[in-house]
């Protein structure tokens, strides 16, 4: 079954110089369990498409499906990962890592207790206490893939998230990321412009 549905997408970006076309007449859909990638060379809209499947903007033309309804009634299932990890420096890895089940009061003891095993298969046990300025990138990206996780998304979202990396650190942290997604079932599509990936 479709979980996602991408119709007829186009989006136009308009500025003083003009406008520049992203994408235009994007069809496709996921199924419920896969995995897909999106691969393309910079700039021919990949992360624009996924920007508009996340629900953060809005196609010029076309319109996104979740199970049939509109993508603004489904942001809650949507876990979105960037290159960059966004992480607040004011707040340890730990509460950095429960922000988002903070914010929607979700932080039952279940939902803790699956987040303190996120922190244990990432390796970060022992950093949970340190703020993210005192760890390195790939650490910081580990940690941002465990708050998206600890909300339990339906569907993954991943914008070239390990990029910035170096290979070995990228291919350690997709290892633990693919086991997850295995396991939970998580629909994924993940953008790159790297064909190894
Ligand atoms: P990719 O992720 O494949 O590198 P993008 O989706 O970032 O590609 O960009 C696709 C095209 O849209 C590029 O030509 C880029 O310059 C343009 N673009 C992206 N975001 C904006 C924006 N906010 N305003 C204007 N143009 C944009």
């Amino acid at each position: 079954m479709a979980i996602v549905e991408v119709c007829n997408v186009d989006m136009n970006y308009h500025n003083m110089k003009g406008v520049t076309e992203a994408i235009k007449d994007i069809n496709f859909t996921v199924d419920e369990g896969e995995f897909i990638s999106i691969i393309g060379p910079s700039g021919c809209g990949k992360s624009t498409l996924l920007n508009i499947i996340s629900g953060l903007i809005e196609p010029s033309k076309g319109v996104i499906k979740y199970k049939g309804s509109i993508v603004k009634d489904n942001l809650d299932k949507v876990g979105y990962m960037f290159q960059k990890d966004y992480l607040f420096p004011w707040l340890t890895v730990k509460d950095n890592v429960l922000i988002g089940l903070k914010i929607k009061k979700l932080l039952t003891k279940e939902n803790i207790a699956f987040t303190e095993s996120l922190i244990e298969r990432y390796g970060l046990k022992k950093f949970e206490n340190h703020k993210p300025q005192e760890l390195s990138g790939g650490m910081r990206q580990r940690a941002a893939l465990i708050r998206t996780m600890a909300l339990k998304p339906e569907i993954l979202l991943l914008d070239e998230h390990t990029a910035a990396l170096d290979p070995k650190t990228s291919i350690k942290i997709m290892d633990i990321t693919d086991k997850i997604i295995d396991e939970k079932k998580i629909t994924t599509l993940m953008v790159t412009h790297n064909i190894k990936q």
